[in-house]
C-alpha cells in the first residue's frame, strides 16, 4: 500500500473533500513514492478562508517573533537535509548532490529571511516642513497564493514561503503535481517549528482545478508563480482582469559565451555543469554556447566528447552523472526538439535519443545531446527545451556574441568566459539578462542577491533573494506625522520658510 499524504489546512492534515488522490512516481524507477489529495476549488476555498482568519493575528505578531519560527524551521530543514535530499532524488530525479543543494538553498533562504525579522527596513527621510516626520513602512498583503514547479521542489517554494511569512502574510501553497510528497514533508517542518494554524496552508493537486482556483479566489491578494511561460502568461492575464498582484518567474534560454582568449578547460567544465546538471531542467540551465571562431571547433569537439561520457542513471547511485527527466511528456518534448534541430539543418554531434539500456528502461531518460552549427534564428536556439540539449552557435566576435545572447525572448542568466578584463566589463554592461556570470557557468545563484530575468522570463519582480524579494510580498505605506500643532500645507507653505 502506498503511503497517503494529506493537505494541511488550518493546522490540520486533511484529505480532499472529494476523497480523491493522485500518485507521485519516481522518474528514475517508476516506483510509487506516495499518493496525495487531488484538491479542487472547495479545498482551496477552505485553505484560503483559514489563511484569511489567521491573518490579523499573524500580521500583528512582531516580526522578530515571526522570524524565530522561521529560524526554527530553517534549522529543522538543516537537520533533515540528508533525508529530504534523498526523498527529493526519489520524487524529482536530480542526482543526490544536487538534491542536497536544493535543500541547502532552503536553509540559506530561511536563515536570511529570519535575519529580516530584525531588519525589514523601511524609509526615514526628512520632511520639507518643520516639526514633521516622514517615513515609510512595509505592510503585508494579506493572503498570498503560491504556485511552484517541480524542478526545485524545496528551493523555489522557500524563496516564496519564507519572505511571505516574515513580512506578515498568510498563505496557501499549491505545489507541482509531480512533487507533492516533498511539499508535505516541507510543510511538516513549519508545523513542528511552531507556526500557528492557518498561517501556512497546503493544497496538492493539478494546475486545473487547484492552481486555477487559487488564482480565482477573491481573497487571494497576490499570486507568486514560478513555472512555464505558457501558464505564467495565462495567470498574468487573469490576475490583470481580477485586479490582483502577480509575480512571475518563468523560463530561460541561457547562453554561455566563450571568447577566443578564454581558459577553455574552465569553460568546458562550466558548460557541462550548466547544460547537463539537473538533466538540463533548471530555469538557468545553459542551452546555448556562443563561441568565437578560433576556438569553435576545438570547444565543440571537447563538449561532445565530455557529454558522451556522462553516465545516465538513478540519482541515488554515486556512479550517476545525469538523472532522469521528470516524466514521459518531458522526454517526448526533448526528443521533439531533436527532430526540429535535425530538420532545421543543425549538426547532431552526440545524443539525440532516449536512454533505454538496462535499468534506464524503467525511467524517463534522455541522452545528453549536443548540436553544432546552430543558427541564432533556429527554434533550437530560441525556444526553451528544458532538457539535456545544447546548441552551439558561432559568433564573429564579442559584440556579435552579446547580440546573439540578447536576441531571445528570455532573459534569465548568461555567462562569459574571457581572460580579458575589459571584455568582461563590456559584457557586464551590455548583456541584458537578470543574472550575469564572469568565468562561471549560468547556474549557481546565492540567496542574498535578487533572482529573476528580463524580457519573457518575468514581469519585473525579483524573488529568490536579496532585498527586492520583500517588495513582492509587501505594500509600501508612507506615514507623515505632523507635530507642529498647526496646519502645514506641503508644496504650498514651503515658500515662507525660505528667507
Ligand atoms: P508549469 O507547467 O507552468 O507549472 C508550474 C505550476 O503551475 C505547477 O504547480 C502547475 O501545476 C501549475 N499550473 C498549471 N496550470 C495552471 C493553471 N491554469 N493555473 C494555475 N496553476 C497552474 O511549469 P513546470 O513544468 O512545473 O516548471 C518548469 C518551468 O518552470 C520551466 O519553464 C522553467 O524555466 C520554469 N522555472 C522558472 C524559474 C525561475 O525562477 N525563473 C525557476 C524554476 C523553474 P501542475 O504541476 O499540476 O501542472
Amino acid at each position: 500500500m502506498a503511503q497517503e499524504y494529506f493537505n494541511y489546512i488550518d493546522g490540520k492534515w486533511v484529505a480532499a473533500a472529494s476523497g480523491k488522490t493522485f500518485a507521485s512516481h519516481n522518474p528514475a524507477t517508476g516506483e510509487l513514492v506516495g499518493r496525495a489529495p487531488e484538491s479542487e476549488a472547495q479545498d482551496v476555498a477552505r485553505a484560503v478562508e483559514a489563511a484569511a482568519r489567521a491573518f490579523e493575528k499573524w500580521r500583528k505578531t512582531p516580526a522578530p517573533r515571526r522570524a524565530e519560527i522561521i529560524h526554527a524551521a530553517a534549522d529543522l530543514v538543516r537537520t533533515r537535509k540528508q533525508a529530504l535530499g534523498e526523498l527529493l532524488t526519489r520524487e524529482m530525479g536530480k542526482v543526490l548532490s544536487e538534491a542536497l543543494g536544493d535543500v541547502q538553498e532552503a536553509v540559506d533562504m530561511g536563515m536570511y529571511m529570519a535575519g529580516e525579522g530584525r531588519r525589514l527596513n523601511g524609509l526615514l527621510v526628512p520632511s520639507e516642513l518643520p516639526n514633521k516626520w516622514a517615513m515609510a513602512v512595509r505592510d503585508p498583503l494579506g493572503v498570498v497564493g503560491i504556485i511552484t514547479p517541480w524542478n526545485f521542489p524545496i528551493a523555489v517554494p522557500s524563496w516564496k514561503i519564507f519572505p511571505a511569512l516574515v513580512t506578515g502574510n498568510t498563505l496557501v501553497w499549491k505545489p507541482a503535481e509531480d512533487t507533492p510528497v516533498l511539499a508535505v514533508e516541507f510543510v511538516k517542518i513549519f508545523e513542528e517549528a511552531g507556526l500557528p494554524p492557518g498561517v501556512l496552508n497546503l493544497v496538492t493537486g493539478y494546475g486545473v482545478p487547484a492552481g486555477e482556483a487559487l488564482v480565482e479566489h477573491p481573497q487571494v491578494k497576490l499570486i507568486s508563480f514560478t513555472g512555464s511561460n505558457e501558464i505564467g502568461k495565462t495567470i498574468a492575464i487573469r490576475c490583470a482582469q481580477l485586479g490582483k498582484r502577480v509575480s512571475l518567474e518563468l523560463g530561460g534560454k541561457n547562453a554561455i559565451i566563450v571568447l577566443d582568449d578564454a581558459d577553455l578547460d574552465l569553460a568546458l567544465d562550466g558548460i557541462i555543469w550548466s547544460a547537463f546538471g539537473t538533466s538540463g531542467q533548471r530555469c538557468t540551465a545553459a542551452s546555448r554556447v556562443i563561441v568565437t571562431p578560433n576556438v569553435h571547433t576545438k570547444l565543440a569537439e571537447s563538449i561532445a566528447d565530455r557529454a558522451a561520457k556522462l553516465r545516465l542513471g538513478n540519482g541515488l547511485l554515486p556512479t550517476t552523472d545525469v538523472g532522469p527527466l521528470i516524466n514521459q511528456d518531458a522526454v517526448t518534448k526533448v526528443h521533439h526538439y531533436t527532430d526540429i534541430g535535425r530538420g532545421e539543418g543543425a549538426a547532431l554531434l552526440v545524443g539525440g535519443e532516449r536512454g533505454t539500456e538496462g535499468d534506464l528502461a524503467h525511467g524517463h531518460f534522455y541522452k545528453p545531446t549536443v548540436f553544432d552549427r546552430v543558427l541564432p534564428t533556429m527554434r533550437l536556439a530560441q525556444e526553451e527545451i528544458f532538457g539535456p540539449s545544447l546548441a552551439i552557435i558561432r559568433a564573429r566576435d564579442i559584440d556579435d556574441a552579446i547580440r546573439i545572447n540578447n536576441s531571445v525572448n528570455f532573459g534569465l542568466s548568461a555567462s562569459i568566459y574571457t581572460s580579458n578584463v575589459n571584455k568582461a566589463f563590456a559584457a557586464m554592461r551590455d548583456v541584458t539578462t537578470g543574472i550575469v556570470y564572469i568565468n562561471a557557468g549560468t547556474i549557481g545563484s546565492e540567496v542574498q542577491l535578487p533572482f529573476g530575468g528580463t524580457r519573457g522570463t518575468g514581469n519585473g519582480h525579483r524573488e529568490g533573494g536579496g532585498p527586492p524579494v520583500l517588495d513582492v510580498f509587501t505594500e509600501w505605506k508612507s506615514i507623515y506625522v505632523d507635530y507642529s500643532g498647526r496646519l502645514q500645507r506641503a508644496q504650498i507653505d514651503t515658500d515662507s520658510l525660505v528667507q
